[in-house]
Protein backbone atom coordinates (compact mmCIF):
# COMPACT_ATOMS: atom_id res chain seq x y z
CA UNK A 1 0.00 0.00 0.00
CA UNK A 2 1.40 3.29 -1.00
CA UNK A 3 2.76 5.31 2.84
CA UNK A 4 0.89 8.26 3.65
CA UNK A 5 1.92 8.31 6.66
CA UNK A 6 5.79 9.44 8.19
CA UNK A 7 8.14 6.17 8.18
CA UNK A 8 9.84 7.40 11.37
CA UNK A 9 6.58 7.10 13.59
CA UNK A 10 6.82 3.22 13.00
CA UNK A 11 9.47 2.72 15.09
CA UNK A 12 7.94 5.48 17.68
CA UNK A 13 6.56 3.44 20.82
CA UNK A 14 2.90 4.32 21.25
CA UNK A 15 1.65 5.75 24.79
CA UNK A 16 0.61 3.09 27.31
CA UNK A 17 -2.30 4.39 29.90
CA UNK A 18 -2.30 2.55 33.24
CA UNK A 19 -5.03 -0.52 32.52
CA UNK A 20 -8.51 -0.34 34.42
CA UNK A 21 -9.92 -3.78 34.81
CA UNK A 22 -13.55 -3.94 36.29
CA UNK A 23 -13.44 -4.87 39.54
CA UNK A 24 -9.82 -4.66 40.08
CA UNK A 25 -8.14 -1.80 42.23
CA UNK A 26 -6.30 0.48 40.02
CA UNK A 27 -2.95 1.69 41.53
CA UNK A 28 -1.61 2.71 37.87
CA UNK A 29 -1.89 5.83 37.09
CA UNK A 30 -1.22 8.19 39.65
CA UNK A 31 -4.66 9.57 40.17
CA UNK A 32 -6.36 10.44 43.40
CA UNK A 33 -8.73 8.19 44.83
CA UNK A 34 -11.64 10.32 46.45
CA UNK A 35 -13.41 11.33 43.65
CA UNK A 36 -14.48 15.26 42.69
CA UNK A 37 -13.14 18.14 45.11
CA UNK A 38 -16.73 19.57 46.87
CA UNK A 39 -18.39 21.84 43.95
CA UNK A 40 -16.68 20.35 41.23
CA UNK A 41 -19.86 18.10 40.49
CA UNK A 42 -22.38 21.17 40.74
CA UNK A 43 -20.12 23.46 38.50
CA UNK A 44 -19.71 20.69 35.81
CA UNK A 45 -24.00 20.35 35.63
CA UNK A 46 -24.34 24.08 35.64
CA UNK A 47 -21.87 24.26 32.24
CA UNK A 48 -23.91 21.82 30.64
CA UNK A 49 -26.14 24.66 29.90
CA UNK A 50 -23.94 26.13 27.66
CA UNK A 51 -22.72 23.73 25.93
CA UNK A 52 -23.99 24.63 22.13
CA UNK A 53 -21.53 27.51 22.30
CA UNK A 54 -17.68 27.37 22.36
CA UNK A 55 -15.94 28.20 25.21
CA UNK A 56 -13.66 31.20 26.00
CA UNK A 57 -10.76 30.60 24.09
CA UNK A 58 -9.31 33.30 26.32
CA UNK A 59 -9.79 31.29 29.57
CA UNK A 60 -10.00 34.52 31.54
CA UNK A 61 -12.15 33.17 34.90
CA UNK A 62 -9.94 30.51 35.34
CA UNK A 63 -6.71 32.53 34.29
CA UNK A 64 -7.09 35.01 36.78
CA UNK A 65 -7.98 32.06 39.27
CA UNK A 66 -4.87 30.71 38.26
CA UNK A 67 -3.13 34.19 39.25
CA UNK A 68 -4.32 34.68 42.03
CA UNK A 69 -2.71 31.08 42.96
CA UNK A 70 0.32 31.62 41.86
CA UNK A 71 0.90 35.05 41.79
CA UNK A 72 1.83 35.23 38.71
CA UNK A 73 0.34 37.59 36.20
CA UNK A 74 -2.49 35.84 33.99
CA UNK A 75 -0.45 37.24 31.12
CA UNK A 76 2.34 33.97 32.09
CA UNK A 77 -0.21 31.39 32.07
CA UNK A 78 -1.32 29.29 29.13
CA UNK A 79 -4.09 26.53 29.96
CA UNK A 80 -4.60 23.13 27.61
CA UNK A 81 -5.85 19.76 27.33
CA UNK A 82 -3.63 18.37 30.15
CA UNK A 83 0.11 19.22 30.83
CA UNK A 84 0.66 16.81 28.59
CA UNK A 85 -0.79 18.62 25.58
CA UNK A 86 1.31 21.88 27.11
CA UNK A 87 4.48 20.06 27.37
CA UNK A 88 3.79 18.88 23.48
CA UNK A 89 3.13 23.00 22.53
CA UNK A 90 6.13 23.75 24.61
CA UNK A 91 7.87 21.65 21.90
CA UNK A 92 6.48 22.40 18.78
CA UNK A 93 7.25 26.50 19.85
CA UNK A 94 11.19 25.99 20.61
CA UNK A 95 11.80 23.45 18.04
CA UNK A 96 12.70 22.96 14.33
CA UNK A 97 13.23 19.44 12.75
CA UNK A 98 16.75 18.04 13.73
CA UNK A 99 16.76 20.42 16.94
CA UNK A 100 17.44 18.74 20.44
CA UNK A 101 15.39 18.30 23.43
CA UNK A 102 17.34 16.46 26.93
CA UNK A 103 15.13 14.59 29.23
CA UNK A 104 16.38 12.44 31.92
CA UNK A 105 15.73 8.71 31.67
CA UNK A 106 13.86 7.04 32.84
CA UNK A 107 11.32 9.78 33.15
CA UNK A 108 7.56 10.91 32.07
CA UNK A 109 6.89 8.31 29.11
CA UNK A 110 5.29 11.00 26.78
CA UNK A 111 8.67 13.14 26.28
CA UNK A 112 10.44 11.01 23.58
CA UNK A 113 7.06 10.51 22.24
CA UNK A 114 6.29 14.36 21.90
CA UNK A 115 9.63 15.08 20.77
CA UNK A 116 9.67 12.40 18.18
CA UNK A 117 6.32 13.85 16.81
CA UNK A 118 7.87 17.53 16.10
CA UNK A 119 10.79 15.88 14.46
CA UNK A 120 12.98 16.92 17.14
CA UNK A 121 15.90 14.38 18.29
CA UNK A 122 15.83 13.15 22.32
CA UNK A 123 18.39 13.12 23.90
CA UNK A 124 18.50 11.48 27.02
CA UNK A 125 20.43 11.31 30.08
CA UNK A 126 20.43 8.26 31.93
CA UNK A 127 19.19 8.61 35.66
CA UNK A 128 21.87 8.02 38.59
CA UNK A 129 22.09 5.47 40.33
CA UNK A 130 19.69 6.46 42.95
CA UNK A 131 16.92 6.73 40.06
CA UNK A 132 17.02 10.39 39.87
CA UNK A 133 18.08 13.18 37.49
CA UNK A 134 21.45 13.37 36.83
CA UNK A 135 21.57 17.50 36.33
CA UNK A 136 25.41 17.84 35.57
CA UNK A 137 25.23 15.50 33.05
CA UNK A 138 22.36 16.90 31.81
CA UNK A 139 23.75 20.39 31.58
CA UNK A 140 26.62 19.09 29.61
CA UNK A 141 24.72 17.60 27.06
CA UNK A 142 23.94 20.65 25.92
CA UNK A 143 24.82 21.38 22.11
CA UNK A 144 23.89 24.24 19.59
CA UNK A 145 21.03 22.19 18.62
CA UNK A 146 19.47 22.14 22.30
CA UNK A 147 16.35 23.96 22.69
CA UNK A 148 14.49 23.02 25.07
CA UNK A 149 15.04 20.00 28.68
CA UNK A 150 12.94 18.49 30.44
CA UNK A 151 12.99 18.64 34.20
CA UNK A 152 10.39 16.32 35.96
CA UNK A 153 10.58 17.21 39.83
CA UNK A 154 9.32 14.93 41.31
CA UNK A 155 10.33 12.42 38.49
CA UNK A 156 7.88 10.02 36.97
CA UNK A 157 7.54 7.27 37.48
CA UNK A 158 10.72 7.51 40.30
CA UNK A 159 9.32 9.45 42.53
CA UNK A 160 12.85 11.43 43.05
CA UNK A 161 13.20 15.30 43.80
CA UNK A 162 15.50 17.57 42.94
CA UNK A 163 16.43 20.26 46.22
CA UNK A 164 17.08 23.94 45.82
CA UNK A 165 20.53 23.78 45.41
CA UNK A 166 21.46 21.76 42.50
CA UNK A 167 18.69 23.34 40.64
CA UNK A 168 20.43 26.58 40.55
CA UNK A 169 23.34 25.61 39.62
CA UNK A 170 21.81 23.20 36.94
CA UNK A 171 19.99 26.98 35.44
CA UNK A 172 23.11 28.97 36.22
CA UNK A 173 24.89 26.68 33.66
CA UNK A 174 22.31 26.09 30.95
CA UNK A 175 22.42 28.81 28.40
CA UNK A 176 19.53 31.33 28.44
CA UNK A 177 18.55 30.28 24.84
CA UNK A 178 17.45 27.09 26.10
CA UNK A 179 13.92 26.63 27.39
CA UNK A 180 14.48 24.81 30.96
CA UNK A 181 10.58 22.64 31.65
CA UNK A 182 10.08 22.22 35.07
CA UNK A 183 7.29 19.42 35.07
CA UNK A 184 5.69 19.79 38.69
CA UNK A 185 2.67 17.62 38.04
CA UNK A 186 3.08 16.11 41.59
CA UNK A 187 4.15 19.36 43.02
CA UNK A 188 1.07 18.93 45.77
CA UNK A 189 2.84 15.55 47.30
CA UNK A 190 6.29 17.17 47.88
CA UNK A 191 6.61 17.52 51.65
CA UNK A 192 10.71 18.21 51.59
CA UNK A 193 11.32 21.88 51.80
CA UNK A 194 14.14 21.84 50.03
CA UNK A 195 12.12 20.97 47.41
CA UNK A 196 11.78 24.52 45.48
CA UNK A 197 8.68 24.94 44.02
CA UNK A 198 9.62 26.50 40.73
CA UNK A 199 7.05 29.52 40.48
CA UNK A 200 8.24 31.07 43.64
CA UNK A 201 11.78 29.69 43.51
CA UNK A 202 12.43 30.35 39.35
CA UNK A 203 9.34 32.42 38.34
CA UNK A 204 11.44 35.10 37.34
CA UNK A 205 14.19 33.22 34.94
CA UNK A 206 12.72 34.48 31.58
CA UNK A 207 14.09 30.70 30.30
CA UNK A 208 12.24 28.57 32.90
CA UNK A 209 8.39 27.41 32.08
CA UNK A 210 6.63 25.71 34.98
CA UNK A 211 4.25 23.16 34.28
CA UNK A 212 1.77 21.77 36.46
CA UNK A 213 -1.41 19.83 36.30
CA UNK A 214 -5.05 19.69 38.02
CA UNK A 215 -5.08 16.11 37.41
CA UNK A 216 -3.79 14.50 40.14
CA UNK A 217 -4.05 16.13 43.76
CA UNK A 218 -6.38 18.51 42.15
CA UNK A 219 -8.50 14.86 40.95
CA UNK A 220 -9.56 16.36 37.65
CA UNK A 221 -7.48 14.01 35.38
CA UNK A 222 -10.66 12.58 33.17
CA UNK A 223 -11.38 16.40 32.09
CA UNK A 224 -7.52 16.73 30.83
CA UNK A 225 -6.98 20.31 32.14
CA UNK A 226 -2.99 21.60 32.92
CA UNK A 227 -1.44 24.86 32.71
CA UNK A 228 2.04 26.47 32.39
CA UNK A 229 3.44 29.30 33.79
CA UNK A 230 6.04 31.29 31.24
CA UNK A 231 7.90 34.59 30.50
CA UNK A 232 5.30 36.48 28.64
CA UNK A 233 6.86 36.42 24.96
CA UNK A 234 7.52 32.13 25.79
CA UNK A 235 3.41 32.19 26.41
CA UNK A 236 2.38 33.86 23.74
CA UNK A 237 4.01 31.99 21.18
CA UNK A 238 2.79 28.91 22.99
CA UNK A 239 -0.97 30.70 22.10
CA UNK A 240 -0.39 30.99 19.19
CA UNK A 241 0.47 26.50 18.39
CA UNK A 242 -2.38 25.90 20.97
CA UNK A 243 -5.33 23.97 19.29
CA UNK A 244 -8.10 25.97 19.52
CA UNK A 245 -10.37 26.32 21.95
CA UNK A 246 -8.49 22.80 23.50
CA UNK A 247 -9.19 24.10 26.95
CA UNK A 248 -13.58 22.90 27.41
CA UNK A 249 -16.01 24.61 28.77
CA UNK A 250 -16.45 21.77 31.43
CA UNK A 251 -12.71 21.80 31.85
CA UNK A 252 -12.83 25.39 32.84
CA UNK A 253 -15.89 25.34 35.01
CA UNK A 254 -15.10 22.30 36.75
CA UNK A 255 -11.13 23.77 37.50
CA UNK A 256 -12.66 26.86 38.86
CA UNK A 257 -14.42 25.05 41.06
CA UNK A 258 -11.73 22.90 42.32
CA UNK A 259 -9.31 25.50 43.03
CA UNK A 260 -11.69 26.89 45.27
CA UNK A 261 -11.51 23.89 47.12
CA UNK A 262 -8.09 24.29 47.79
CA UNK A 263 -7.92 23.53 51.94
CA UNK A 264 -9.92 19.88 50.59
CA UNK A 265 -7.14 19.49 48.39
CA UNK A 266 -4.44 19.95 50.79
CA UNK A 267 -6.34 17.51 53.23
CA UNK A 268 -6.38 14.97 50.30
CA UNK A 269 -3.01 15.48 49.66
CA UNK A 270 -1.94 15.18 53.21
CA UNK A 271 -3.85 11.92 53.04
CA UNK A 272 -1.97 10.26 50.40
CA UNK A 273 1.26 12.10 51.98
CA UNK A 274 0.96 9.49 54.83
CA UNK A 275 -0.44 6.86 53.03
CA UNK A 276 2.68 7.18 50.65
CA UNK A 277 4.91 7.08 53.65
CA UNK A 278 3.49 3.82 55.07
CA UNK A 279 3.49 2.05 51.62
CA UNK A 280 7.57 3.15 51.14
CA UNK A 281 8.05 1.72 54.44
CA UNK A 282 6.43 -1.73 54.06
CA UNK A 283 8.15 -1.93 50.14
CA UNK A 284 11.00 -1.39 51.39
CA UNK A 285 10.75 -4.71 53.63
CA UNK A 286 9.97 -6.15 50.08
CA UNK A 287 12.59 -4.61 47.33
CA UNK A 288 16.11 -3.66 47.75
CA UNK A 289 16.74 -0.23 46.57
CA UNK A 290 13.33 1.55 46.52
CA UNK A 291 13.87 5.14 46.53
CA UNK A 292 12.78 7.73 48.44
CA UNK A 293 9.57 9.66 46.56
CA UNK A 294 8.04 12.74 47.09
CA UNK A 295 5.10 11.92 44.74
CA UNK A 296 2.16 10.00 44.65
CA UNK A 297 3.61 6.87 43.94
CA UNK A 298 6.58 4.71 44.77
CA UNK A 299 8.83 2.83 42.60
CA UNK A 300 10.04 -0.31 42.65
CA UNK A 301 13.25 -1.19 40.83
CA UNK A 302 12.73 -4.38 39.83
CA UNK A 303 14.58 -4.59 36.72
CA UNK A 304 13.38 -7.84 34.60
CA UNK A 305 11.29 -9.06 36.91
CA UNK A 306 9.08 -6.34 36.63
CA UNK A 307 6.60 -7.45 33.82
CA UNK A 308 6.12 -10.85 36.23
CA UNK A 309 5.35 -8.65 38.96
CA UNK A 310 2.95 -6.55 37.31
CA UNK A 311 1.59 -9.62 35.87
CA UNK A 312 0.84 -11.43 39.39
CA UNK A 313 -0.38 -8.26 41.20
CA UNK A 314 -3.13 -7.84 38.49
CA UNK A 315 -3.52 -11.77 39.07
CA UNK A 316 -4.59 -10.73 42.78
CA UNK A 317 -6.76 -8.26 41.52
CA UNK A 318 -4.57 -4.99 42.02
CA UNK A 319 -3.24 -2.67 38.79
CA UNK A 320 0.34 -1.57 38.95
CA UNK A 321 2.19 0.06 36.53
CA UNK A 322 5.23 -1.97 34.95
CA UNK A 323 7.80 -0.53 32.95
CA UNK A 324 9.56 -3.68 31.11
CA UNK A 325 12.90 -4.64 32.14
CA UNK A 326 13.17 -1.36 34.26
CA UNK A 327 10.58 -1.27 37.38
CA UNK A 328 7.44 -0.65 38.73
CA UNK A 329 5.46 2.22 39.42
CA UNK A 330 2.71 1.81 42.27
CA UNK A 331 0.07 4.89 42.95
CA UNK A 332 -0.74 5.51 46.47
CA UNK A 333 -4.26 4.66 47.17
CA UNK A 334 -7.02 4.76 50.11
CA UNK A 335 -5.68 2.69 52.87
CA UNK A 336 -7.29 -0.63 52.19
CA UNK A 337 -5.96 -0.07 48.24
CA UNK A 338 -2.75 -0.08 49.73
CA UNK A 339 -3.42 -2.91 51.98
CA UNK A 340 -4.40 -5.18 49.10
CA UNK A 341 -1.36 -4.40 47.34
CA UNK A 342 0.95 -5.14 49.59
CA UNK A 343 -0.90 -8.49 49.94
CA UNK A 344 -0.54 -8.86 46.39
CA UNK A 345 3.01 -7.96 46.20
CA UNK A 346 4.46 -10.32 49.05
CA UNK A 347 2.18 -13.18 46.87
CA UNK A 348 4.05 -11.69 43.93
CA UNK A 349 7.00 -11.44 45.14
N1 LIG B 1 3.89 15.36 33.54
C1 LIG B 1 4.11 14.29 34.30
C2 LIG B 1 5.42 14.16 34.99
C3 LIG B 1 3.13 13.31 34.42
O1 LIG B 1 3.37 12.22 35.15
C4 LIG B 1 1.90 13.48 33.76
C5 LIG B 1 0.79 12.46 33.84
N2 LIG B 1 1.11 11.17 33.98
C6 LIG B 1 1.73 14.61 33.00
C7 LIG B 1 2.74 15.55 32.91
C8 LIG B 1 0.49 14.85 32.21
O2 LIG B 1 -0.62 14.98 32.99
P1 LIG B 1 -1.95 15.61 32.38
O3 LIG B 1 -1.83 15.64 30.90
O4 LIG B 1 -3.02 14.74 32.87
O5 LIG B 1 -2.01 16.99 32.95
Amino acid sequence: MTRLTRADLDALPAYVPGKAIPGAIKLASNEVPYGPLPGVVEALTAAIADVHRYPDMGVVALRDALAARTKADPEKIVTGCGSVALAEHLVKATCLPGDEVIYAWRSFEAYPIIVASAGATSVRVPNTKDHGHDLGAMAAAVTDRTRLIFVCNPNNPTGTALRRAELDRFLDAVPSTVLVVLDEAYREFVTDPDVPDGLTAYGDRPNVVVLRTLSKAWGLAGLRIGYLVAAPEVAAAVRKVVTPFSTSMAAQAAALAALKADAEMTRRAGLVVAERERLLDAVRDLVPGVPETQANFVWLPLGDDAQRFGQACEEHKVIVRPFAGDGVRVTVGTPDENDAFLEAATKAL
